[in-house]
């Protein structure tokens, strides 16, 4: 719960002094104890009814593989229901960059995205998201710097429990992470983008482009038959007027579905004007998808392309390429379904 809540909680179910919602958050947030015991300062009546009343859920690690080529480490996260979800540590020149999971699996059905394979199995809680974090600082002994909400997941699919979490994660008794060094990735659910433009949270925006025009779009990104383009970029358009932040655009080269010249320029069209930034990412291939990425060439003239077309573009750099640090391998395979092919 958010500080207030548990406050008026504290306050209103158990009766006791304000205060003591301040204390049991500060144990959470501060100093990372997750036993009602051990928080010492409590009287020992409280303890034993929070023990009774209210939950701690740990977030443990099941597993955790390191990359030999980067600093990149890939967490398999246990939830206290014993099911699991990614999470990835990076090492950039300004710190440690956190990317979590949102949900067991995935309902939004992108055909070359391992996550979705199994449907949405459920969401996570505030608690779980805090865990992840947690639980990878303690891991890497140093506080994150920056966190993406990129993992398994739309974490705008799981509304309400991602902004608890942002609540908690930015609040100055808290977590105290400014929401300026966190970035949000969706497919593209307008109605929730419109929601958090007027929430002004001061969040980055990343949206889940992948095509340029409705028709493949639909293809290998279901939401856009909810969502097209039009209704999306109209929703982008207004998040950066109402929040000032400029949106990332995610764009993973698919051979032979999204990477020709054609497509390059119909991209630079579908952006002209826009204040934003392209991220070109070879698709990481899925054996049971079929994906396919395009050779370095066709990635380097596709980047070259846009930016001779005015559209600013990076090629993502890839990191932990031997340990699956791409979205949803890991927990396919641990979960003894057929392993990814990356
Ligand atoms: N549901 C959210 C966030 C999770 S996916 C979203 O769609 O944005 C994180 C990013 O990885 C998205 O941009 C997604 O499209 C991309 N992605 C998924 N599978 C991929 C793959 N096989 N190769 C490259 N990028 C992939």
């Amino acid at each position: 719960m958010p500080l207030a809540r548990l406050t008026a909680w504290v306050r209103e179910e158990l009766g006791e002094p304000a205060f003591r919602g301040k204390q049991i958050y500060s144990w959470i947030h501060e100093k990372r104890v997750f036993d009602f015991d051990r928080m010492t300062n409590l009287p020992a009546a409280l303890r034993e009814t929070l023990s009774q009343r209210a939950k701690l859920p740990a977030v443990t690690t099941r597993k955790r593989l390191e990359s030999k080529l980067d600093d990149t480490v890939k967490f398999l996260f246990e939830l206290p229901d014993r099911l699991c979800v990614e999470g990835v540590l990076m090492r950039y020149h300004h710190g440690l960059s956190l990317c979590i999971s949102t949900e067991v699996g995935c309902a939004m059905g992108c055909t070359f995205c391992a996550s979705t394979l199994g449907g949405l199995v459920r969401r996570l809680t505030p608690a779980e998201m805090l865990g992840e974090v947690y639980e990878a600082e303690r891991q890497a002994g140093e506080p994150i710097s920056s966190l993406v909400l990129m993992g398994i997941g739309e974490p705008l699919d799981n509304f309400d429990n991602v902004l608890d979490f942002l609540t908690i994660l930015s609040s100055k008794e808290g977590r105290n992470l400014s929401l300026r060094h966190v970035s949000l990735s969706t497919c593209g659910l307008c109605d929730r983008i419109d929601e958090l433009a007027d929430l002004g949270l001061g969040l980055t925006l990343s949206v889940s482009l992948h095509a340029a025009d409705d028709k493949t779009r639909s293809e290998i990104m279901p939401v856009n038959r909810r969502y097209p383009l039009e209704e999306l970029m109209r929703s982008c358009r207004r998040y950066f007027s109402k929040t000032g932040r400029r949106i990332s655009y995610e764009y993973a080269l698919i051979a032979g579905v999204n990477d020709t010249p054609a497509h390059a320029e119909r991209l630079a069209k579908l952006l002209a004007g826009q204040n934003c930034h392209v991220n070109l990412i070879p698709v990481n291939p899925v054996k049971e998808r079929g994906t396919r990425r395009p050779d370095a060439g066709s990635v380097r003239r596709f980047a070259a392309l846009l930016e001779k077309l005015g559209q600013n573009a990076t090629v993502r750099r890839e990191l932990g390429s031997d340990i699956a640090a791409a979205c949803g391998q890991l927990r396919r395979s641990e979960a003894g379904e057929a392993p990814a092919d990356s």
